[in-house]
């Protein structure tokens, strides 16, 4: 049977919006080691603005139009931003594919169209790339018939109390804090600057963020927390010893993966958590 203090710590949290899944989960979290961030929703608002945008040599001048037929068959929050700068009055699009971590593919007005960033350019053969700015900002390029056309930049806010959460896990003993993203190499350094992350690396496709933490998960007496908001990350969700899912804006599959849901999607709630289960344990044991 399971000891009454558990269920006092799982309604605790759960009036603080982190739903535990089971008490065993409860119990992990006092034990955790590392934990590992993805970015965008999670430790970033999610709410991108467009900041600059610029024409190229060889651009279709109907470019950022194409660009929004793509964009708005998305639920990115990249794509959503997009759609809001651009507008939806836009062309019908067929053989539409999204590749996760990447962008999106599609046939536009009879043309090719590609919008996404600088390494799903380097898979599609696209040349001319070294006009991409290396600055610390999200960058979306378009190519339309495999010519570079132009891009955008965008910024989105870091969430107020990511600096916190980062500061109270390193109070709580955990030294092992680390981002992963998909976003440009440039932006995850510097978030991972700003909160002092041990690592930050970006770049990183859905399946090489599930490598990355198999990789930690061999080193001995690792318990490894993920904290995702869903888009493209349920594997790792998965793969990690507590999933924690923010639940707020998170996909459906995110939160029928996680092993906690934090719907306030605070990532401060994540030493609350490890918090609420030391308290259990004292109780319980
Ligand atoms: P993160 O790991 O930061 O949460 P994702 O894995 O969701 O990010 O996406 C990684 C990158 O893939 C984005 O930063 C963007 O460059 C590109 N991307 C994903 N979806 C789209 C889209 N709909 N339009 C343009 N770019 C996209
Ligand atoms: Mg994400």
């Amino acid at each position: 049977s399971i000891p009454l203090g558990y269920f006092g710590g799982i309604g605790a949290a759960s009036r603080k919006g982190i739903l535990f899944k089971g008490s065993n989960y409860l119990d992990l979290v006092t034990r955790l080691t590392t934990v590992v961030f993805d970015k965008t929703g999670t430790l970033t608002k999610g709410v991108f603005s467009v900041s600059k945008v610029e024409n190229l040599e060889a651009a279709d001048t109907d470019w950022m139009r194409l660009a929004a037929a793509l964009e708005v068959k998305s639920n990115h929050p990249i794509a959503r931003a997009l759609v809001d700068y651009l507008g939806e009055d836009t062309y019908p699009v067929s053989e539409l594919k999204e590749h996760a971590g990447l962008g999106l593919e599609g046939r536009v007005q009879g043309k090719m169209v590609l919008v996404g960033n600088k390494a799903f350019m380097e898979r599609m053969h696209i040349s001319g790339l070294s006009q991409l700015p290396a600055a610390q900002k999200t960058t979306i390029a378009c190519a339309v018939d495999g010519l570079l056309c132009g891009f955008f930049a965008l910024e989105d806010q870091v969430k107020n109390d990511a600096a916190e959460a980062f500061h109270e896990l390193r109070q709580l003993g955990i030294a092992d804090l680390i981002i992963l993203s998909g976003d440009k190499p440039e932006v995850a350094d510097r978030l991972g600057q700003t909160l002092s992350a041990k690592e930050a690396i970006g770049g990183l496709l859905p399946e090489e963020k599930l490598t990355y933490l198999e990789k930690l998960k061999r080193k001995p007496e690792s318990v490894i927390a993920f904290v995702g908001d869903g888009i493209n990350d349920a594997p790792a969700l998965a793969a990690s010893d507590v999933g924690i899912a923010m639940g707020g804006m998170g996909s459906d599959l995110a939160i029928d993966t996680a092993d906690v849901v934090i719907q306030t999607d605070q990532p401060s709630r994540v030493p609350l958590a490890i918090r609420i289960g030391r308290t259990t344990r004292q109780i319980v044991w």
